[in-house]
């Protein structure tokens, strides 16, 4: 509350950055990365002449450089700037690109916020229409930091449609609300599965997101199936818009690509 109240202080632009959007979630696993990931993709197949950027913001659990099929270690600058690494015409930059797969990173809040100073300071982006944020789960302290910290043009939350998913995502949402934070919308992921054998539309979950979206009065930018086909191109390093363009899931991720 003593953090609402105290306001914002001065934002600072990225350099070479123009808009910067926030994937957000609130539980893990609902597919905030899948959709970080598939809607940089999206913008940039939307809009060849853009510049797209993706920034793994998730420290303890960066999913970029699996989604993205990036491995190297970032060169840098003459002036000491980390170059990001590109894959399918995207600059991307994730801590996940500093420390071994496998190494296990025991930080305090100082050290994660000196991390994501780094991520987001530290970068030659050179020239970035959209920078894609892929955020931690909940809203906590990267949250905060990055608010006050650099201006962000909208944010999309990501949820299935569950109510455990759902009250996290509502405290979010009246967060950013409270922070003069512009909500582009919700994605509903996982809404639904074809079912094998009439190939009918089976829902998961029910529609409690339209309801929340109605009380936020916020939209619902589109809702993604669950589809193996998700899971296995990620899992591949290949995002569903690339791998399977014309798949119904890869117009639902451009149609929220759209919408931005
Ligand atoms: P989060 O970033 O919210 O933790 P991820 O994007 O990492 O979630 O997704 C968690 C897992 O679920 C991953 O294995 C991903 O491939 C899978 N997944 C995400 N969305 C879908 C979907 N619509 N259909 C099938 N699998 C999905």
């Amino acid at each position: 509350k003593n953090i609402m109240a105290r306001g914002l202080p001065k934002v600072k632009p990225i350099n070479g950055v123009k808009h910067i959007v926030l994937v957000a979630s609130g539980k893990g696993g609902v597919g905030k990365s899948t959709t970080s990931v598939n809607l940089a993709v999206s913008l940039k197949v939307l809009q060849p002449e853009k510049n797209v950027g993706l920034l793994d913001a998730d420290v303890f659990g960066p999913s970029i450089p699996l989604m993205m099929n990036l491995k190297e270690t970032p060169l840098l600058t003459k002036d000491n700037l980390m170059k990001p690494l590109i894959n399918y015409n995207i600059k991307c930059i994730s801590m996940g690109f500093l420390v071994a797969e496998d190494a296990p990173v025991i930080w305090r809040g100082l050290m994660v916020m000196q991390a994501l100073e780094k991520l987001l300071r530290q970068v030659f982006w050179d020239s970035i229409d959209y920078l894609i944020v892929d955020t931690p789960p909940g809203t906590g302290d990267t949250h905060l930091s990055l608010i006050q910290n650099i201006p962000i043009s909208g944010v999309v939350l990501v949820t299935t449609s569950q109510t455990a998913a759902l009250n996290v995502v509502k405290r979010g949402t009246k967060m950013f609300q409270q922070l003069k934070v512009p909500i582009i919308g919700i994605v509903e992921n996982m809404s639904s599965i074809k079912c094998p054998v009439c190939a009918s539309n089976i829902t998961l979950f029910g529609d409690d997101t339209s309801k929340m979206a109605k009380e936020f009065q916020i939209p619902v930018l589109d809702r993604i199936p669950l589809d193996q086909s998700i899971t296995n191109s990620s899992d591949k390093g290949v995002p569903i818009v690339i791998a399977e363009p014309s798949s119904v899931e890869a117009e639902a991720y451009k149609n929220v690509g759209k919408k931005i």
